[in-house]
């Protein structure tokens, strides 16, 4: 079986100059990897025909599978449609199923509005070479046109709008089973696990002689986010039944070498993994957050189902919030800082309170750029977890940006919480 290779081309100028960060490109390769075939270019090119026209000449000689997104829009400067339309030497037809779409959408959108305007019309219109894929999400339709045969130079080009939410609902409704049905892909098996607690070159050298060991046709990859580290093993072959029972002692094997950090042995999220703690227990929980800002009850709130078990939070930014909500002493606050081992504790007993839930979070840290004080540099974080037994509090000093500082705290409190939990429903 040979490799099956692909080509993502996302077309904007405005990935061009950075005003808009490529997210399809890693959402495309996903969804590729998964299903076993190899991404092995991503290309960004601007709002050009002739653009447009070079970078499918260079992908289709080392591709069969060619993805573009981006461009199909109603304004002058998406060109991908009359490119693609010149480049596989069709003509443009009206096609009824998207006329019908951009119309319902229309409706939906825009009640009140008599016509729809000639522009977002021209959107029903497509190459009479290609096949339409049907955007359920949006008005501009997907695109696919082929050359060659089947088993015989066959390969497809396949043209996305570039709106994130549109591109995904077609990759995942439409290409991919195309993709499968059409393509000799090799049987493909993934087991993901999660860590926590050490970062990713630790976790790589307790993994080094396991991995090294690993026969070809089973790979290990790291994916490390926040102070998390996603492990997981892919294997590739011809039988999905027996990759399964290959992949299986290799994967416990694995476990039991990260056990101390293991957060999961599923493909699932850090805040996942505690709200089916607290599911199980019949447990509640609620948050008391200076400097996350809310973002913790955001990635609580991801979840869904989280009503079952997160109560709430309490954004508590500024003093007159920490002692007004959350019952912290002005005395604390003024003798040990808003950042203090002391303050975190009283905002984590005030949230019990306020809250009424079994366990609470709290978190009070200096995350820049500003802000700092010589004894309390940025990234000067102080967390609690408590139930009403017990508070457990911890430091962190964080060296990153803002943002990151907010995401790691997050991260951090999180499973900070989860070996809360853990140690009191042994
Ligand atoms: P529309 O029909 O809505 O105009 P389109 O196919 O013309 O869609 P674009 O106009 O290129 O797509 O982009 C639409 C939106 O999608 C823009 O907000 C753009 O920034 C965003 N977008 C385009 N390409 C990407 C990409 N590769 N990654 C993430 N976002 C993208």
């Amino acid at each position: 079986m040979n490799n099956v290779n692909a080509s993502i081309i996302t077309i904007g100028d405005e990935l061009l100059i950075g005003q808009t960060i490529d997210t399809n490109s890693a959402f495309i390769a996903r969804a590729l990897n998964e299903i076993g075939v190899w991404v092995h270019r991503r290309v960004a090119i601007g709002d050009q025909a002739a653009a447009i026209t070079k970078a499918l000449d260079t992908e289709k000689e080392m591709a069969s599978i060619i993805i573009l997104t981006g461009g199909l829009g109603p304004t002058a400067d998406d060109k991908t449609k009359d490119a693609l339309c010149q480049y596989f030497g069709g003509k443009m037809v009206i096609n009824k199923d998207a006329l019908q779409q951009i119309k319902k959408l229309f409706e939906k959108v825009y009640p009140n509005q008599q016509q729809i305007i000639e522009r977002n019309l021209q959107q029903a219109e497509v190459p009479d070479v290609c096949t339409v894929l049907p955007n359920k999400r949006g008005s501009a339709p997907g695109m696919l046109f082929s050359t060659g045969e089947k088993n015989k130079d066959f390969k497809i080009f396949i043209s996305l709008p570039g709106v994130p939410y549109e591109m995904e609902g077609l990759i995942t409704d439409e290409v991919i089973p195309y993709i499968q049905k059409n393509f000799d892909l090799p049987a493909i098996v993934h087991k993901t696990a999660l860590t926590a607690g050490k970062g990713e070159s630790i976790i790589a050298e307790m993994l080094s002689s396991f991995e090294k060991d690993l026969p070809k046709e089973i790979q290990l990859a790291y994916l490390p986010n926040y102070g998390l580290v996603k492990l997981r093993l892919t294997a590739f072959g011809h039988d999905k039944q027996t990759l399964e029972n290959k992949i299986e002692p290799y994967f416990q094997k694995m476990l039991s070498l990260v056990h101390d950090n293991l957060v999961t042995d599923k493909d699932e999220e850090l805040a996942a993994v505690v709200g089916r703690l607290l599911i199980e227990k019949n447990k509640t929980i609620g948050t008391a957050e200076s400097c996350t800002g809310g973002y913790i009850a955001h990635q609580l709130t991801a979840i869904p189902g989280s009503s079952a078990y997160y109560a709430g939070s309490v954004v508590s930014y500024s003093y007159e919030a920490k002692e007004k909500i959350l019952g912290v002493h002005h005395e604390t606050l003024l003798n040990f800082g808003a950042v203090s081992e002391e303050t975190v504790t009283e905002m984590a007993r005030g949230a019990l309170k306020t809250l009424e839930t079994d366990y609470v979070i709290a978190v009070s840290g200096i995350m820049g750029p500003g802000g700092s004080t010589p004894d309390k540099p940025v990234g000067t974080v102080w967390m609690a977890v408590a139930d009403a037994n017990t508070i457990q509090t911890r430091q962190l000093n964080l060296r990153f940006n803002r943002q990151k500082n907010i995401e790691i705290t997050a991260a951090r409190a999180l499973n900070m919480l989860r070996l809360f939990i853990c140690e009191r429903l042994v």
